[in-house]
């Protein structure tokens, strides 16, 4: 390929660039982002970015040193794999080899759109427009206890605010752990000073309240949504990309999406894991860094490489840092690692005997030696990793 033009100047977009540039491809490289700014790391918004800690956080790479064309503030539009041509703002921009890495946007909570006051959380757009609002120390809602909210509840309380977090499951992180690793976590909430209601579904949001099915009023200065992110997919519609249950990008095990020529990498992309057996669409940070070298090799590469990640997030909340590697299934064993009401514990999954996945809180020493284990697939004595005073990597 002469010519690789990447589409979504976030971290994926951002690392295949410097990938491809890492890796030895001389040819040219343009990356086109929808947003004006300079790009940069999400992570920092729902935590320094967002207290006034941190200014910015625009990534350290000198775009123009390593032959990156940056053309920022310019969407998308459409892609014509026929013509291998992409449409955009400005205009066509041919590709040999194209990437989309358009990321994922967060979900509007119904009939919430436009309501003053209501914010989402996933640009630095939106953080700074956030910003003030902490400062206020105006009362808010939270509509959410995923990570976001977490997050996000986690630097109002610092602020300041007060905080009431609705969520319509009976529990934190209800889509993402089971019942009795999250069950620990809503203790988290109260601790820090949030009010925290669960099987509370937002009838609607009016200026100044939000209005639950139940009746309750709750009193809000500010309204954040928390409620999810669907791949930012929209604008392929019509091209041939072939499109999955979430509208993901449906790619291959090296990446590659179901037109010739066309890879997919991050947020806005599902992919087949050889080693967990089933698709995986991955909206964390690690997935963004580590796939953009796949594809990368095999924009260059003659021998096809596999993607075949052992997934790894962290996230930072009431004063808590955890962190989850690995991949579990319904009927994998939880075997707890320390007492869930402490400071510090872990929860490791075992599918027969071997370890598929860890959620380590304030442990990360369990979870540097847990990466290790998942991805040997060793076998492992279960009565050594229920000990937390045994290392992990003993059992
Ligand atoms: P994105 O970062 O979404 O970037 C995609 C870019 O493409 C965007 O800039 C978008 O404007 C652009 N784009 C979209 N459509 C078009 C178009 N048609 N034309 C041109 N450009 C387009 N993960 C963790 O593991 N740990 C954390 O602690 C953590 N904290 C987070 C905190 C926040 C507030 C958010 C929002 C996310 C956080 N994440 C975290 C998730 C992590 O940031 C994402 O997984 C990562 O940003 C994905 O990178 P991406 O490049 O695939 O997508």
């Amino acid at each position: 390929a002469r010519r690789v033009v990447i589409v979504g100047a976030g971290m994926a977009g951002v690392q295949t660039a410097v990938a491809l540039r890492e890796q030895g491809f001389t040819g040219d490289v343009t990356l086109i982002g929808a947003e004006p700014h300079q790009p940069y790391d999400r992570p920092p918004l729902s935590k320094a970015v967002l207290l006034g800690k941190a200014e910015g956080s625009a990534f350290d790479i000198d775009f123009e040193a390593l032959d990156i064309e940056l053309r920022l503030g310019c969407e998308a539009l459409g892609l014509r794999p026929g013509d291998h041509e992409l449409d955009t703002e400005a205009g066509p921009v041919p590709y040999d080899v194209l990437v989309l890495a358009t990321g994922a946007e967060p979900i509007q909570l119904p009939g919430s759109e436009g309501v003053p006051g209501v914010h989402l959380l996933r640009t630095l757009d939106d953080a700074e427009r956030l910003r003030p609002v902490l400062a206020q120390q105006h009362d808010i809602v939270v509509v959410g206890a995923g990570w976001i909210g977490a997050e996000f509840a986690t630097a109002a309380r610092e602020a300041g605010c007060a905080v009431t977090v609705v969520e319509a499951a009976d529990r934190p992180l209800a889509g993402a752990l089971p019942a009795e690793v999250a069950a620990p976590m809503t203790a988290w909430y109260t601790d820090s000073g949030a009010s925290l209601r669960t099987h509370a579904r937002v009838e609607r949001v009016e200026p100044g309240a939000v209005v639950l099915d139940d009746g309750t009023r709750v009193p809000a200065g500010a309204v954040v949504v928390g409620i999810g992110a669907r791949p930012a997919t929209a604008w392929l519609a019509g091209s041939g990309i072939e499109l999955g249950a979430h509208r993901e990008v449906v790619a291959d095990s090296h990446l590659r999406t179901s037109v010739p020529d066309v890879y997919a990498v991050g947020d806005c992309a599902s992919f087949p894991s050889g080693r967990y057996e089933e698709r995986l669409l991955v909206h964390h940070w690690d997935n963004a860094l580590q796939a953009p070298r796949t594809v990368a090799a095999n924009i260059i590469g003659e021998a096809p490489v596999a993607y075949d990640p052992v997934p790894y997030f962290w996230s930072e909340q009431f004063g808590r840092f955890v962190q989850y590697v690995g991949h579990h299934a319904p009927a994998d064993t939880t075997i707890w690692r320390g007492d869930p009401s402490g400071a510090a514990w872990t929860v490791c999954w075992l599918r027969e005997s071997r370890l598929v996945a860890l959620l380590a809180v304030g442990r990360p020493r369990d979870l540097a030696q847990g990466r290790r284990l998942i991805e040997a697939g060793m076998p492992m004595n279960p009565d050594i990793l229920a000990d937390p005073s045994r290392p992990l990597k003993d059992a």
